[in-house]
Parts: structure tokens; sequence; C-alpha cells
């Protein structure tokens, strides 16, 4: 191709998809199922429905259709802010002196500050469409509530966000962001849920965990008649959701004739990742080309290269079905030094598979690292990126600088997530020379795993 590559490659409206791809259908090994911890058995999509949308959990449970239309109403509303614009790093490259190409598909660009946006508007449309009175959700870093807070305004559905308490006190402005969209925000664990009550009981003063926001969130929607529980990541649901970013950055390449060799992303429960993956993905287990895919997640919470393939609680309080993936163990909680989000102590069943597989690697880095990753990236080519996005810059950064020793000129694709603007406090940690890293050992992490279920 004689074409030079433009800076910023930018789809029309009329390329936005115009399904979902959903990966399972490809997939040899199909992810394990939810099971009923009740019964030990895959859950049914009649017990699923107490909790989720309908229309969600057959998209939840469905691991052979291939491609999944986007209803007209969210493709309308993903025209507010896609198609997002595919990147190339031409300041990085000259930056690092690297003979890599390095290109970024940038999911910033909206009021949430991140590709949650994605899958949000989807669910409220489902929630809408099956006539509900409002969703309940729970939020860490706070992207997700602000996400979904957007997306029920937009159709017009009462929103409850459960809050980790920690960020709640630490991020006064997201939450400010989350109730100027009209959406109720409550600090969790709190008094307003029994299992809320219970955690404060037994850990009075804990700051929270996300494990716990979520078990508060799906009691409140359960109680409260014409109400269901919505999840931000690791769902099969909302990588489905996420695939428009594979999608877009797909055509995007195709058009130029680009074909990416190393595919990065940032994995907290996995659903950036999976959405920008799973096209590529698809034509890999196909058969079609092949790509080196790489998760990257922090040494502090390390779920894929230090945690175990197995059933776990996908919640403190134990109330959600049970997930196989790759866990920490339900109960393991980072250190309080660690500043970003990809706290979750599991990873999405379908990257869980992949990963066993061996169709995917993964890496952990520790956050001083990420952060002046970070700050180089800010430096050179403007965006801000959030904490969570920088750890995929850190490890495109790396695999730029094996190029530069090697000669290689290979094609590098990452996720940038989000922008960084409400983690100003990790920043000046960083910037004072005070941010420190920590890295669970191996009896931590032992002993939080012992207590996953039998199964
Ligand atoms: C939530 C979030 C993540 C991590 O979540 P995944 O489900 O693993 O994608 C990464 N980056 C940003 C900016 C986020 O808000």
């Amino acid at each position: 191709m004689s074409e030079k590559i433009p800076y910023k490659i930018y789809l029309d409206e009329n390329e936005l998809p115009t399904s979902w791809y959903n990966v399972r259908a490809d997939m040899k090994k199909k992810p394990a199922p939810l099971l009923n911890p009740g019964t030990g058995k895959p859950c049914t999509a009649e017990e699923l429905s107490h909790v989720f949308c309908d229309e969600l959990v057959k998209q939840e449970l469905d691991d052979k259709t291939a491609n999944i239309p986007i209803p007209a109403e969210i493709r309308e509303f993903y025209k507010m802010y896609r198609p997002a614009p595919l990147v190339r790093a031409y300041c990085l490259e000259k930056k690092l002196g690297t003979p890599a190409k390095i290109y970024y598909k940038f999911e910033g660009n909206n009021t949430s500050g991140s590709h949650k946006l994605n899958s949000a508007i989807a669910q409220a449309y489902y929630a809408k469409k099956q006539g509900l009175k409002g969703v309940t959700t729970e939020t860490g870093a706070g992207q997700w509530g602000t996400a979904l807070s957007m997306a029920c305004s937009y159709f017009d559905l009462d929103c409850q966000v459960y809050m980790v308490k920690v960020s709640y006190e630490q991020k006064p402005f997201r939450r400010e962001v989350i109730r100027t969209y009209g959406a109720q925000i409550t600090p969790s664990p709190s008094e307003t849920t029994e299992v809320g009550r219970k955690i404060l009981a037994e850990f009075p003063g804990t700051g929270g965990s996300l494990g716990c926001a979520i078990s508060e969130a799906v009691e409140a929607a359960t109680k409260q008649e014409g109400y269901r529980y919505v999840l931000g990541s690791v769902l099969n649901q909302v990588l489905l959701h996420q695939t428009v970013i594979g999608l877009e950055t797909m055509t995007a390449m195709d058009k130029y004739g680009i074909k990416p060799d190393v595919i990065i992303g940032c994995a907290g429960g996995g659903s950036n990742l999976g959405g920008l993956i799973s096209p590529f993905m698809g034509r890999k287990l196909r058969g079609e080309a092949d790509y080196q895919f790489i998760a990257v997640e922090p040494a502090s919470c390390p779920s894929l290269t230090r945690g175990s393939y197995v059933y776990d609680f996908c919640d403190t309080g134990h109330v959600c079905p049970l997930a196989k993936m790759y866990t920490l163990g339900s109960e393991f909680m980072p250190s309080p030094n660690h500043a970003g989000g990809l706290r979750y102590h599991g990873m999405s069943s379908i990257l869980s598979q992949l990963y066993d597989d061996g169709l995917m690697e993964a890496r952990s880095v520790e956050q001083t690292a990420v952060f002046e990753a970070a700050q180089a990236f800010a430096r050179v080519e403007g965006i801000l990126p959030a904490p969570e996005s920088s750890h995929a810059i850190k490890v495109a950064i790396d695999e730029a600088l094996k190029c530069k020793e090697t000669g290689e000129e290979k094609t590098i694709l990452f996720g940038l997530t989000g922008t960084g603007y409400f983690d100003m406090y990790a920043y000046k940690a960083f910037n004072d020379g005070t941010m420190s890293d920590y890295i669970p050992t191996d009896d931590e992490i032992a002993k939080s795993l012992a207590k996953t279920p039998k199964i």
C-alpha cells in the first residue's frame, strides 16, 4: 500500500458495525457455563431472568450465533461518540526510535471517559424494551457508574449505583458526574441492604470492594419490583457489546491493508480486551490469520498470571451464580496502595478459556512502571491516559523497544480504553515519587484461593 497511513483513521457513521460478533460461536472449547450455587447445575434462563433482563440472558447463554444484530436505537446512540478513531502513534514511534508501527484504538472520547458506554447503552436499551422501571449496579473506579447513568438518562430509566466506599470518598467529582446524569449513588457497603449490613457488622470501617458492591446491587435489584441488575464487565454479554471496538478497528485496518502482529489490551474483568480481540480471534480460530494476543494485568491483582482456573463466587456476599474463571478467590483484595481499576478478583470466562487453550498470553506489570509509560505516552501523544489503559501502553512500549533491538518492523495494536482526568491523586503520587508497588505473596493468594467453592 503506497498510500500514507493517516495519523487518525476515522470511519464514516455508515461504517458502524451493524452486528456484534460473538466469538463463542467460533470457539471449539466453549467457556464453562454459570452454575447455580444451590444446585451446582448450569443456571437456566429462567433462573437468570430474576437478576438480568430477558434479552441479555439470551445473549449470555448463546454460544452459537456468530453475529447478533445491533438494534437501530443503540446504533443511533453510538453515533454520538462513534466510530472511535484508530490512531497511528507516529509521535510515540519517533520518541522510542522503533521500527515498529504502533496503533491504538481510542475509546476515551465520551463523558464516561471509557469504553464502558458501549455496553451501558445496550443494557439500558434492553431494560427499557422490557418495560422495566430501572436498573441497579456497582461501580469501583466510577467509569461504569458514569456510563450507566448516561445510558439510563437517555432512555429515561431509574439508575441506582453502589459505589465502592473508598472510591466514593476519594473521587467526589466522579460521584457528582453520576448524580448530574440523574442516578442515585450509595457508598458500599451500606445499611440499605441485608448483605451490606452483614458485611459492615463483620468488617466495621471497611472501605468496601467491587465484590461487595455487586452483592448489594444484586440484592437491591431482586427486592424491587421492575428492577434488574446490570454489570459492566466480566459477563459474556458485556464482551459481546464491546466487540464494536474490535470490529471498527478491523474495518479501519482492512481499509488500509494493515495487519497487526501483536494485539494488546489491559484486563480487569476482560471486557475491553475481549471486545478488541474478538473479531481477530475469530479469524485465528477459523484459521484465516494469526495474531499474538497479550492481556496485561496489574502485578497487584494478577488473576490470569497467578490465579487458578476454577469455579468461584463472583461476589463477596455469594448471591451471584458461580463462574469458571481464572481467579484469585472472591475474598482477594488488592493492596491499598494499588491506584487504578483492574481490581476484580476474576476474569471473563471467555478470556479464561482462550488463555487456558494457549490462544492468548498474559503479562503482569507493576504500577510505577505503568505510570512511567503513561507519562511518556501523554508527553508525546497528548492524551492523558487512564491508569487502566496505561497497562496496555506499558506492554506496547516494551514490545516496540524489543523491535528496536531486533530491527523487526512489527505492527503493534493496543486498546487505549480511556482518559485519566479523575485519577489525579494517583498521578500526584507518581509525580511526587511516593507511589509504590506491591506484589501479593504466594501465601496470600493461596489463602484466598483456599476459599473457592468445591465443585
Ligand atoms: C473499566 C475499565 C477498564 C477495565 O475493564 P475491562 O472490563 O477489563 O475492560 C479498563 N480501562 C478503563 C478506562 C476502564 O474504565
